[in-house]
């Protein structure tokens, strides 16, 4: 399948989850065997061939880098909502236009110097990849790329990571 006809399965909810809000689900297109194929091929060309490491943003974050860790012969490191680790590696708060999310890194996954790319679904306002790459780099690694499978540039994320290099297939 072409990589549009892919990106053309991903649903626009309208005021999810608050009025006002385009909500883009990617239910229906890892339900469709062609299309989470094709995206996880194009999103596999988006990682550097010196990457050691993928990381996984909970939870469909997880899906995208299980697929593109098979398809490039790498591991994932899951980084993971709080109260899910049984042993730390590190916790990175960050603010949410109402309240704080954070994220944790599992003990002894991340290795100092290692090189990770970061995967995500959905880049919106930044805040919870810039909060992954600085986990990643607390424990050492040098982040190396962000991929997501769609940007939505009108919420400026890529300002909350300067310098890196961000890789999204669809941006609107
Ligand atoms: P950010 O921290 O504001 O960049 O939001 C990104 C995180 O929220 C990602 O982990 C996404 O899974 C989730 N997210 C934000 N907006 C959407 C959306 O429209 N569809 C699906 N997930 C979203």
């Amino acid at each position: 399948m072409e990589l549009a006809q892919a990106l053309g399965r991903i649903a626009e909810v309208p005021d999810f989850p608050e009025p006002g809000v385009l909500f883009r689900d990617l239910s229906p297109l890892f339900a469709d065997a062609a299309a989470f194929a094709a995206v996880t091929d194009a999103l596999a060309g988006t990682v550097d061939p010196g990457v050691d490491l993928l990381a996984g943003v909970e939870a469909r974050g997880f899906l995208l880098a299980a697929a593109v860790g098979y398809a490039r012969g790498l591991g994932v490191a899951l980084v993971r909502k709080p109260g899910k680790l049984p042993s730390v590696a590190g916790r990175v708060d960050y603010a949410l236009e109402y309240g704080t999310a954070s994220v944790e890194l599992p003990t002894g996954i991340v290795r100092p110097g290692q090189r990770v790319a970061v995967l995500d679904d959905v880049l919106a306002t930044g805040g919870t990849v810039a909060a992954t790459c600085k986990l990643l780099e607390d424990a050492g690694a040098v982040v190396a790329g962000i991929s997501v499978v769609v940007e939505l540039a009108g919420l400026g994320g890529r300002a909350l990571v300067p310098g890196r290099e961000v890789r999204a297939l669809e941006t609107c």
